[in-house]
């Protein structure tokens, strides 16, 4: 690199700018120049578009102006969140020494500087830039593909880098999108090939990551693993689980990426997680969308299920929370095993009161532990390890005290051993040496408790000593001079100096004084001396500050070392807290809102007794003081024989009346059970889900440029495929965004196969009264409807779920709220009355002459035979018509009505 020669007429700062920006070519430099981080050229005209900032000019490049903007450092992160957004990414390029060293070497000698990280959208650790926004996940993940079976899988490696949490999982291509949407990474890294791929493209885009090609080389599985025992200082990964070779190489292709994006700094590492799809229930993307779990559909925290449910008192339970509710299991004793935690805190107000008060005093260690394990701690990170250290002990005693007497869950037990094993040891070190309060940052120094070391305090005294006999000397100096007004000041540029009004200047520079003082400036009315004695005071602070703080920045190193060597076990605490957190809190949630402990099992039941929906009840009541209306729902999936539940409900009725309301519910249910949570109704069984599979009837996606019904088509299709007989499927109007034939055949063969071949436990709402036949037709299919009443002509909705068709007429009353004009609802209602006295329910076997809302009226007189306008018809050949014609044939028809 350092052959590359600044062309002719290049300044050398210019030449340096143009070196390090070739070696970072993909992305922004942010280069500092003193308090700004400076972009230019390209980089300078798409920063300031981007930002909104100004673009101006600095000196000139081969004879023309160079365009330049620049960012305040101070600011920098926010500048930063906004890059990072529109998906650049930034190479932040600091200097790397002093410029007064720089000067040593020759005027002319540039500052040297370096690239000291990149930013990238997978590999935030900035608490500004990942706090501002908590519900886009940070994480940064890393795929890589096996060719050896007839389908291919897909490693998928996650890694958080604000704490170090590393997962690894495998899943098919067509389970994909659910993994994204699981993980939420901000970044996928892929190995050229696979970045390549069209396919891949575009579940990462939609997804909403940012794509980062990466040469093969980085995915290779045998320095993976190599590197991460390395790392782990372990000498088998076999303790964390069985990784498969791709799994290996897309850990490989992480932690290659997260050393080059920081460069050289080793983030904190937990050991890797394995998840196995078959021990994780099944959510595919859309299903996360519609069910609103961690994110609403306004893109919000607020309005989702994690926030409803969410009673954490930290930062990294919460963090916990939305990672168990995204990823709930299919493992009955795991499930169980949470759920008994749950149970137990739920039962002891007192413990759980204790634990809450506790863990809200102990700071969030996990991320502490990262940025100092980045070298961006500061004392403050190193105080939190303290505190955290004996809060966790503090529980651990809490916990066991309790257990003593009443038999701790297996959970509780577990967290309980970890937090005991915090390193007390690291919680002395750090007590002994740090101050009360801390600083923000090292470099500002004082963080060391006096005492602590001696030489320290010696420096301290010195220091401190100088600065009071230079007080001290403001009065020697008046009386020597007889000037009373004589002030000594300091400012940086004179360093301490001597102040008089001009009027007394004269005495100074005049014998005996001027000896003594040595003229520095005038200025309007005040004149500035220097003496040799203050200079000498005054290197002796500097020195004895610098080498006070050199001390200092040592003891904070060593402190650092010390808690990173105990990094394990102190990982493994934090870990606990979160999860003590996790479940005090879904043990509070459990209590407030009057959640049950579902009974979970490996039947295919599905039995709740007045279900209710966790954000609408709580919307409810905050709202409008009003309470849910709680439902049954009783299922039985796996299609044998059992007369005890259908296995398919189709659920008409009214709009407005509640039945997505009822469908979201059951799904939610499922979903809290599973994830270890207690459930929002009066008892619930749940056999094991092993997918879940939620839509509605789309609304127009024209953003993704297909049609409604090809969405709805393609998402039925996916489920049709997918669910099993252990499987939840919730389909709400689906077949609503085509022509009511298609519409409704469609959505009659859809039942009909999950009836008879996936035979999954299956929720339906549909607008299509027709399907209620079906219910006839399958044994297993029963027909539900949401209750209403009519009150002085008006219709009142009593969202009360009852096993049974809807009754059609309710759909008038609804238009009538609605406003439709009189006629029209007379009109209706004739026509409803007409097709009612036809034949009732319809029958499947004459569905086809049910279909057409109107037909009955249209085309048949009250006899049956054929009407005028059917007559009419029959002779029209639309084929051979012009468009004249054709309109002259609508105003003739319009005539016969
Ligand atoms: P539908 O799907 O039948 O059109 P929704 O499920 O969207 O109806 O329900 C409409 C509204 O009715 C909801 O937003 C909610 O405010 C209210 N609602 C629904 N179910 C209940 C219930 N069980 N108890 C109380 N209010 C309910």
């Amino acid at each position: 690199k350092s052959q590359l020669r600044a062309p002719e007429g290049v300044t050398p700062m210019m030449a340096q700018y143009l070196e390090i920006k070739a070696a970072n070519a993909d992305s922004l430099l942010f280069y500092r120049m003193g308090d700004f981080y400076e972009m230019f050229f390209e980089d300078a005209s798409v920063a300031s578009r981007a930002l909104g900032i100004a673009l101006t000019k600095r000196g000139k490049h081969l004879g023309e102006d160079i365009p330049m903007c620049g960012v305040p450092v101070h600011a920098a992160d926010d500048y930063l969140q906004k890059l990072i957004a529109l998906g650049h990414r930034v190479a932040v390029c600091e200097q790397t020494e002093d410029p007064a060293e720089a000067k040593k070497r020759g005027a002319k000698a540039v500052v040297r500087r370096d690239v000291v990280r990149l930013v990238t959208p997978g590999t935030l650790t900035e608490e500004s830039l990942l706090d501002a926004a908590p519900t886009t996940s940070s994480r940064l993940c890393s795929g890589s593909r096996t060719e050896t079976g007839a389908e291919p899988r897909f490693a998928l490696a996650s890694i958080d880098i604000s704490t170090g949490e590393l997962i690894a999982a495998t899943c098919r291509l067509t389970d994909m999108p659910g993994e994204l949407a699981r993980i939420r990474p901000g970044e996928v890294l892929a190995g050229e090939d696979l970045a390549s791929d069209e396919a891949i493209r575009n579940l990462v885009k939609e997804a909403g990551a940012a794509l980062t090609p990466c040469p093969r080389a980085h995915f290779d599985s045998v320095r993976g693993e190599r590197a991460l025992k390395e790392r782990l200082g372990v000498a088998a990964l076999d303790a964390f689980g069985e990784f498969s070779r791709a799994e290996l190489a897309a850990l490989a292709g992480l932690l290659t990426y997260v050393e080059l994006t920081q460069v050289g700094r080793a983030p904190l590492l937990r050991p890797p997680r394995k998840e196995s799809a078959d021990k994780l229930l099944l959510i595919d993307a859309a299903t996360r969308v519609n069910l609103e779990l961690v994110r609403s559909n306004q893109g919000t925290r607020a309005g989702s299920l994690l926030a409803a449910i969410d009673r954490t008192v930290t930062a990294a339970a919460a963090r916990e929370l939305a990672s168990r509710l995204s990823s709930p299991l299919t493992d009955g004793p795991a499930v169980n095993a949470r759920l008994d935690a749950v149970g137990y805190l739920a039962d002891e107000p007192r413990l759980r009161q204790d634990l809450r008060d506790g863990l809200k005093a102990a700071p969030d260690l996990a991320r502490a532990l990262a940025r100092l394990a980045f070298g961006r701690g500061t004392p403050r990170d190193l105080g939190a390890v303290q505190t955290a250290i004996g809060a966790a002990h503090a529980l651990a005693a809490r916990l066991l005290n309790a257990g003593e007497a009443l038999g701790l869950p297996r959970e509780l037990m577990a967290i309980a051993e970890r937090l005991a094993q915090a390193p007390q040891a690291v919680a002395a070190s750090l007590s002994a040496a740090l101050a009360d309060e801390l600083p923000v940052n090292a470099r500002d120094g004082g963080f060391v408790r006096p005492g602590f070391d001696t030489d320290l305090d010696e420096l301290r005294a010195l220091r401190d000593g100088s600065r009071k006999v230079i007080a001290g000397l403001q009065a020697t100096y008046a009386e020597a001079t007889g000037i009373k007004s004589l002030k000594v000041r300091h400012n940086s540029v004179l360093g301490y100096f001597v102040e008089v009004t001009a009027l007394h200047a004269p005495t100074l520079t005049a014998a005996p004084h001027a000896e003594t003082f040595i003229h520095r400036q005038t200025m309007a009315n005040a004149v500035r001396f220097s003496t040799t004695e203050l200079a000498e005071l005054e290197s002796r602070i500097t020195s004895a500050a610098e080498r006070a703080l050199a001390l200092e920045l040592d003891i904070f190193a060593r402190l650092t070392a010390e808690v990173m060597d105990a990094e394990r076990s102190l990982s493994s605490a934090s870990a606990a807290l979160a999860e003590l957190d996790a479940y005090a809190g879904l043990a509070e949630l459990a209590v407030e809102q009057r959640y049950v402990r579902p009974r979970v099992d490996d039947s295919t039941v599905f039995a709740i007794e007045e279900g209710r929906h966790p954000m609408v009840e709580q919307t409810l009541r905050r709202e409008q003081s009003a309470d849910f209306i709680g439902n049954d729902c009783r299922l039985r999936g796996g299609g044998d024989d059992q007369n005890d539940a259908p296995s398919a409900l189709v659920v008409t009725g009214p709009n407005m009346g509640g039945k997505s309301t009822f469908l979201r519910q059951n799904a939610l249910i499922v979903v809290l059970a599973q994830a270890g949570a207690f459930v929002p109704a009066k008892s619930a069984h749940i056999g094991l889900v092993d997918r879940l599979f939620s839509r509605v009837g789309a609304a127009d996606d024209l953003a993704r440029g297909r049609s409604t019904f090809m969405v709805e088509m393609v998402e039925t299709a996916a489920i049709l495929n997918q669910a099993t007989p252990r499987s939840f499927v919730v389909l709400d109007e689906i077949g609503r965004g085509t022509a009511t034939f298609d519409g409704l055949s469609i959505a009659w063969a859809a039942l009909e196969y999950l009836h008879e071949v996936n035979r999954s436990r299956v929720l339906f709402a549909t607008h299509y009264h027709e399907l209620t036949a079906l219910a006839d037709r399958l044994p297993r299919v029963a027909n539900a409807t949401v209750e209403v009443k009519e009150w002085r002509e008006a219709i009142v909705f009593l969202y009360r779920v009852k096993m049974g068709a809807a009754d059609r007429s309710y759909g008038i009353h609804v238009a009538k709220l609605a406003g439709l004009p009189a006629p029209v609802l007379d009109r209706a209602g004739a026509v409803l009355a007409e097709l009612e006295k036809a034949d009732g329910r319809p029958k499947p076997a004459d569905l086809a002459g049910d279909l057409p809302l109107f037909q009955a009226a249209v085309s048949t007189r009250p006899d049956g035979s054929p009407s005028k306008l059917a007559e009419a018809l029959r002779d029209y050949n639309p084929d051979g018509m012009t468009p004249k014609e054709a309109l002259e044939a609508l105003y003739r028809l319009k005539g016969l009505l």
